[in-house]
């Protein structure tokens, strides 16, 4: 049987569509729309591209959606400045700063900057205390490509109930909390890395197997056990002469070998990534609507 292909673009569309009402009443209750800031240092072209998606797919669900700018040049001081005022901003509800920060803030710099922003107001989840509450089961504000991974499978309802879930990455932004979402919901995790011994094998006792690692078709057929649902988180980009821009797309899985093994797999693209934008809609709106702190 060919594997189901888990269509996050379709899944995202219908989420944000049913966001919309909320939409409606944040505008009525507080008389202004929703407000989302996001914090964009340096000149990264990937970065780029995801703002522009996440500010027009906010702007066109009715949110107030503004972009601040901030020189490659600029200091981890400049970008606090910055963060503490949006904090202040009643008109804002949801704050992201676009990760990665230019190198030349420093090595620290994006756990400063991250933790300034008011854990009540942050959006990608990544504040310590929206992760602590997250280990802890409580609610919390969820970093969004975990929460669209975790919410394709709930949607698609693939079982986690006693499977073994299996992530490659432990990153703060999509592994660990990855894990944490697979574990609340009752799946036995392994987290695995690049110090894994024989990964592989590891990865073929997986049942559901989540790839965030960042090296374009790395997760061959010999890393999944038939019948295993394939969660593709990466976006690489490869050089593809034969495409205007010189380059296409690419996830983590090599798909066209490995899909004949899956059960059910995401695409690249067209899977985990529109879904991690309708969840920052999603995290927007539960700031706006006075409960940031919704169960994840
Ligand atoms: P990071 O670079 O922060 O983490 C990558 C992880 O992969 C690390 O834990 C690393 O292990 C592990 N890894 C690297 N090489 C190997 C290897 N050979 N074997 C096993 N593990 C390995 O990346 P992110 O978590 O931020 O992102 C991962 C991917 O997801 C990227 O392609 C990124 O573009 C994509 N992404 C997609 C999003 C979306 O919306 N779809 C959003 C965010 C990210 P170690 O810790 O030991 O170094």
């Amino acid at each position: 049987m060919p594997a189901r292909r888990l269509d996050g673009t379709a899944w995202a569309e219908r989420l944000r569509h049913k966001l919309e009402p909320r939409v409606a009443a944040v505008r009525r209750h507080a008389g202004r729309p929703p407000g989302l800031a996001v914090v964009l240092a340096g000149t990264h072209p990937p970065s780029e591209i995801y703002v522009r998606n996440k500010i027009a797919t906010a702007t066109a669900h009715g949110c107030h959606a503004v972009l601040h700018r901030l020189p490659e040049t600029a200091s981890v001081d400049e970008a606090l400045v910055l963060v503490r005022q949006l904090n202040a901003d009643d008109t804002i509800d949801g704050i992201l700063v676009q990760s990665p920060l230019p190198a030349g803030m420093g090595t620290d710099a994006e756990s400063r900057v991250f933790d300034a922003v008011d854990p009540s107001k942050d959006i990608d989840g990544f504040h310590p205390v929206n992760v602590g509450r997250l280990v802890q089961k409580r609610q919390a504000l969820v970093a969004c490509t975990p929460l669209g991974c975790a919410t394709l499978l709930d949607r698609e309802e693939i079982p986690l109930r006693g499977r073994h879930a299996v992530v490659i990455g432990r990153s703060d932004i999509v592994g660990k909390p990855m894990a944490m979402l697979l574990l609340h919901r009752n799946a036995t995790v392994t987290i695995c890395h690049s110090r894994t011994v024989d990964l592989p094998a590891i990865c073929r006792t997986a049942d559901v197997l989540v790839a965030a690692i960042g090296r374009p078709g790395f997760v061959t057929p010999d890393f999944v056990k038939p019948g295993a649902t394939v969660i593709d988180v990466g976006i690489n980009r490869v050089e593809d002469p034969s495409r205007r821009s010189g380059y296409r797309l690419c996830g983590d899985v090599d798909f066209a070998q490995a899909a004949p093994r899956c059960r059910a797999i995401t695409p690249v693209p067209g899977g985990v990534g529109p879904m991690t934008i309708a969840m920052l809609l999603r995290n927007t709106l539960r700031v706006a609507c006075g409960s940031p702190f919704e169960r994840a």
